[in-house]
């Protein structure tokens, strides 16, 4: 890993990115074409060809079409699609899910593996390692790795708040900084997640879409008049945490009564479970439901309408065009989402009622990777007035 900041490096990789990007646009150029389209002296596109070549960013071969019989046949060169430019990182409660990038910007490949909640990061980092190994059958190359987007559960971003996000990721960011070498971003990975599903899933273009995850936590995240919004702590999204019934159970943040306490999987099948139902995950609720199970259709009505009534009081303060529901509780399908849909449509001003569009996130639960990627490329308009999310360097010194 060469030395980064000084002026000089970010001059090399100004260089690097321009002769990346002529080959993203143009496909396989001999050099003297991408000696005349960069406009770089010589020996500059030299040495920056040297380093991208043998980083493993660029491949060489052979030009069919060269003229035969003599000297050198014409070489082309041209983006490996087996080099990874930038990993997705997602750890979440009780999962790792890692997606990466090639240098031509096409995701390569996504890969999920679950774990106990209480996984050390020693251990979640080294099966994360292990899943990117898997990408691509294994060839995925990481020589030229750019940079890493990692998705943490909580807030990121606050920045009176760095000794307790220090406590909480506990050298998470130092831990990847060892394997694999370079630069670590991190931020929430639900609000990544609404990245994602708004940059290349059911949000793809929308420039005011609400997203809510419903899975062991429920989050959300905001975009918000073409950004993503970030909010003044990094607090932006935490739908889980609002109240939606005083007298309820306690709430892991410290209230009572949120959103969370009803809405994760937990608290579902919780309460299925203490209504007479047996389900000890999601498949088993869905093939209760899926039986005609009244107990279990009853149970995702009340669900479903708490979330509707969260979703329209949201909408009233916001004004999305675009609301995107994802997490593995929607595998309940209709017997979740219709009441959801009810209840959002009888408490939401009524001029909105016809211009906010439900929809099923689509990127599954490579989401949060494909957003921690999404934020390392910098490229979506929703980013440019987002920061970079680098942790406190003094953190994990
Ligand atoms: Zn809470």
């Amino acid at each position: 890993m060469q030395p980064r900041g000084g002026p000089l490096s970010q001059l090399r990789r100004g260089h690097e990115e321009l002769v990346l990007d002529l080959l993203r646009r143009h496909g396989p150029l001999s050099r003297s074409e991408l000696g005349k389209r960069c406009g770089l002296s010589r020996t500059t596109l030299h040495d920056i060809l040297t380093v991208l070549l043998a980083g493993g960013a660029v491949v060489t071969s052979a030009q069919d079409t060269a003229p035969r019989g003599r000297g050198r046949p014409a070489e082309t060169l041209t983006l490996n699609p087996d080099a990874g430019q930038a990993i997705g990182i997602d750890f979440a409660r009780r999962a790792v899910h890692v997606a990466a990038v090639n240098f031509a910007h096409e995701i390569v490949g996504s890969a999920s593996e679950p774990h106990a909640a209480d996984l050390p990061w020693e251990d979640r980092v080294e099966l994360a390692e292990r899943l990117v190994g898997t990408l691509t059958g294994g060839a995925l190359r990481l020589g030229a790795l750019n940079a890493i987007g990692v998705g943490v559960v909580g807030p990121v971003g606050d920045p009176g708040d760095g000794a307790a996000s220090a406590r909480r990721l506990d050298g998470l960011p130092g831990l990847l900084r060892k394997r694999f070498g370079v630069p670590v971003l991190v931020d929430n990975n639900t609000r990544l997640a609404a990245l994602a599903e708004s940059i290349w899933g059911a949000a793809a273009g929308g420039q005011d879409v609400l997203y809510l995850r419903l899975s062991h936590g429920v989050g959300g995240g905001l975009v918000v008049g073409g950004s993503l919004h970030r909010g003044m702590y990094g607090l932006s999204g935490e739908f889980g945490h609002i109240t939606v019934d005083p007298a309820g159970a306690r709430c892991d943040c410290g209230g009572t009564g949120c959103l969370e306490t009803v809405a994760s999987i937990r608290a579902v099948l919780d309460a299925y479970n203490v209504a007479g139902g047996r389900a000890d995950d999601v498949p088993a609720l869905v093939a209760a439901l899926e039986s005609g199970d009244a107990v279990a259709l009853d149970l995702l009505r009340d669900v479903g309408t708490r979330i509707g009534i969260v979703l329209a009081a949201l909408c009233n303060a916001i004004g999305p065009g675009v609301i995107v529901i994802g997490g593995e509780l929607t595998a309940t399908g209709a017997a979740l989402i219709g009441p959801v849909e009810e209840a959002l449509s009888a408490h939401i001003l009524p001029i909105s009622r016809h211009r906010v569009h439900l929809r099923r996130a689509t990127l599954g639960e490579a989401a949060g990777a494909l957003g921690g990627i999404a934020l390392v490329l910098h490229e979506s308009p929703l980013l440019s007035r987002y920061p970079a999310t680098e942790p406190d360097p003094a953190e994990d010194s």
